[in-house]
């Protein structure tokens, strides 16, 4: 952190998700404070502009400023695995990727199941960059006996969630459910039906067949977000304050169960991830194409690079381009509020193995914005949506009020040049833990500033 900035952002592509506005402006940042935003074509032209989705001409400037980014789904590893990821190295790294607000799971050692443990481990602030705590949904993440929700909440749980492990015993989930209604906050479940999902590996389909890894299905995930929707809707009637949001989801099938229950007006929201929107199953067969590049199943293995890297190991596992697509179209229709980046840090013992026996997760905090960013410019997702997703909708679900690029307000904001490129390595990223298969891979979007709460967090 540096001294409060004074900055006049000219001639910049600009984006407020708050106010619903977006083009190009001026903006003016005096002792860390945004003093004024002049919107060159006025500003009604900049609400059309952003309900159109806030896409630059071509004519128009290549470097952006939008509002710091929120991720609402983030592990760092402290305590715990501190040399894989702890509070220094993981808010630099958020930083580095344009984020100002993350909020942390709890499956840290020991989990944050206490008041005591979630205020060491995962709330605060560093580098400016604030985390917002979730509480594991019950003790020790053991899915038997639900945590003290209100004391976590009296210490600044903005969420519960027992994340990488669903919560099986559906009266245990239900309980969960009614707890974190009683005390105001979502509770966040992962997906999975371990009975379907035991010793999965990649997504079932024809990658792991021809690879012979064994088989995580879509109705792994399928029948927990359908089990999770009836729990739900039998407590909504006597529960209103009750809200689920279902994390990372992957599969086509279970997006649209997702878009049917929010049909039914559930109070029910969801995310996807970064790798799930444009990675695919193939890559771990060494295809490298972008999941909107695979235009049919038939050319579904280009394979470019080496198989079997186990930075592609996570979970849920990487899907079919058609599931991808459905993500895609999750963000698009809103039935997704947000990409999440499930940022999951992991040591070289624990990547650098064999595929079958690697860690599940993939850093991915620094690239997320770039991934999305390419989705972009594929013609796959608006700015305005990406955008949206990435501070406005995550903040909704986490209660916290995110910022725009408001006159008056201390400046957290973003300036990142589109039309440039940069490649992840040892080299550039920031984080502890480089677990990801983007690395060295050219990526568009290249962030040169971030700025939170009027102090410069991050400079190129
Ligand atoms: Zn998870």
């Amino acid at each position: 952190m540096t001294d409060l900035l004074t900055k006049n952002f000219a001639e910049h592509w600009v984006l407020d998700p708050v106010a619903g506005l977006a083009g190009v402006a001026d903006v003016s940042v005096v002792a860390g404070q945004i003093v004024s935003v002049t919107w060159r074509d006025g500003e009604g032209a900049a609400r059309a502009c952003w309900a159109a989705g806030a896409n630059p001409g071509p004519s128009d400037p290549t470097v952006a400023l939008l509002p710091a980014l929120i991720d609402l789904h983030a592990h760092f590893r402290q305590p715990g695995a501190n040399a894989s990821e702890d509070v220094e190295s993981g808010t630099r790294a958020a930083a580095r990727g344009g984020y100002g607000t993350v909020a942390l799971m709890p499956n840290t050692e020991p989990a944050a199941d206490n008041a005591e443990t979630l205020r060491a481990a995962i709330a605060g602030e560093r580098h400016g960059v604030q985390l917002l705590p979730i509480a594991a949904a019950t003790v020790g993440r053991a899915g038997t006996q639900v945590s003290d929700v209100a004391a976590l909440v009296k210490a600044g749980a903005v969420a519960i969630s027992d994340d990488g492990s669903p919560i099986a015993d559906r009266a245990i989930f239900r309980a969960a459910l009614l707890a974190a209604a009683a005390a105001g906050i979502p509770l966040i479940e992962h997906c999975e039906e371990p009975v379907l999902t035991v010793g999965g590996e990649a997504a079932d389909g024809l990658v792991a067949s021809r690879l012979g890894l064994r088989p995580w299905p879509a109705t792994g995930e399928l029948r927990a977000v359908e089990s999770a929707i009836a729990v739900l809707r039998d407590v909504v009637a006597s529960a209103p304050t009750v809200r689920l949001h279902l994390t990372h989801l992957s599969t086509a099938a279970a997006l649209a169960a997702v878009r049917s229950a929010q049909g039914e007006g559930l109070p029910l929201t969801c995310d996807v991830t970064p790798h799930h929107i444009a990675l695919t199953d193939a890559w771990i067969a060494g295809d490298r194409r972008w999941a909107w590049e695979v235009a049919t199943a038939d050319e579904f293995l280009t394979p470019t690079a080496n198989a079997f890297d186990s930075n592609l190991r996570v979970c849920p596992p990487l899907r079919a381009a058609f599931d991808a697509a459905a993500c895609r179209e999750a963000l698009r229709d809103g039935t997704a509020l947000a990409i999440g980046t499930d940022h999951a840090p992991h040591s070289r013992e624990k990547k650098e193995v064999e595929f079958g026996l690697a860690t599940n997760g993939i850093a991915g905090i620094e690239t997320c914005l770039s991934v999305a960013l390419a989705a972009h410019r594929a013609e796959e997702l608006s700015l305005a949506t990406i955008v949206a997703a990435l501070t406005t909708g995550p903040a909704r679900l986490l209660g916290v009020a995110a910022t725009g690029v408001t006159p008056g307000a201390l400046a957290s904001l973003v300036q990142i040049n589109l039309a440039a490129t940069w490649r992840p390595s040892r080299a550039t990223l920031l984080g502890r833990s480089i677990n990801t298969p983007l690395l060295e891979r050219e990526l568009p979007g290249v962030v040169q500033m971030t700025v939170l709460k009027g102090n410069s967090a991050y400079q190129k």
